[in-house]
């Protein structure tokens, strides 16, 4: 076992904690998810033996392989939080328990008909583009109540909420701020979906002030990330 992985996971998870307390919230409905990608399975082995039980996935193939490396671990949901694609919607449906990243109609459709009818149904945030760049993956935010009505309106999926990345070059917390905005919206069409996907390792104190429920946090509870080739 790893000393470090567990100090850093300790560390971050006192400094959740206390921006809940500056944010009058309570930290215990905030779900800290860490992104373990680009890292072998066995990470995700050594992070479960540390009492985790939310691991983040941004590639179908990774989070595939991965999963079906570390076998079934007791209470463990892997969350996909990469950009979706259609073709690729069965091989995620199958691995994941959330997709964070619901961002047109299409893969809307892709992840409900690659369920099975009567069987559990999928937990999904739409993601919203909080940057200017189009090519960035998310709906813009004048877009979300029209995408989650159609989600709302899948059998097979259930929607719970928004989810987003903080621009480079901009304020996390203004951005965080819109998000929240996003949140109300699709709050006022479907009311109990109220999570936010939000906060990364550098973010993630901003985030928690602005509402986030559901942080993504990688590097800084699993240490620099391997590059991949
Ligand atoms: C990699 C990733 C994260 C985690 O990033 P860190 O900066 O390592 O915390 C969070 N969200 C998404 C969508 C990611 O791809």
């Amino acid at each position: 076992m790893d000393d470090q992985l567990a100090e850093r996971l300790a560390a971050v998870d006192a400094r959740i904690a206390d921006a809940a307390r500056a944010a009058h919230r309570d930290p215990a409905g905030i779900t800290r998810i860490v992104v373990t990608k680009f890292h072998p399975a066995s990470l995700v082995e050594e992070l479960h033996a540390l009492g985790v039980r939310d691991v983040g996935e941004n590639r179908q193939q990774e989070l595939t392989s991965k999963r079906g490396e570390v076998g079934p671990l007791d209470g463990l949901s892997w969350h996909f939080i990469g950009q979706a694609q259609t073709n690729k919607a069965r091989a995620v449906r199958e691995a994941a328990s959330v997709v964070h990243s619901v961002d047109r109609a299409r893969i809307a459709d892709a992840l409900n008909a690659a369920g099975t009818p009567g069987r559990e149904v999928l937990d999904v945030l739409v993601q919203v583009n909080l940057t200017d760049d189009v090519g960035r993956g998310g709906v813009s935010p004048d877009g979300v109540v029209e995408l989650a009505d159609y989600v709302a309106g899948l059998a097979g999926l259930r929607l719970r909420g928004v989810m987003a990345v903080a621009p480079l070059d901009e304020e996390p917390a203004r951005a965080f701020e819109r998000l929240a905005e996003a949140s109300a919206r699709l709050r006022s069409i479907v009311p109990d979906s109220d999570w936010i996907s939000a906060g990364m390792t550098a973010d993630f104190p901003e985030a928690i002030s602005m509402g986030a429920t559901h942080l993504r946090i990688g590097s800084a509870i699993t240490g620099p990330r391997p590059t991949r080739g």
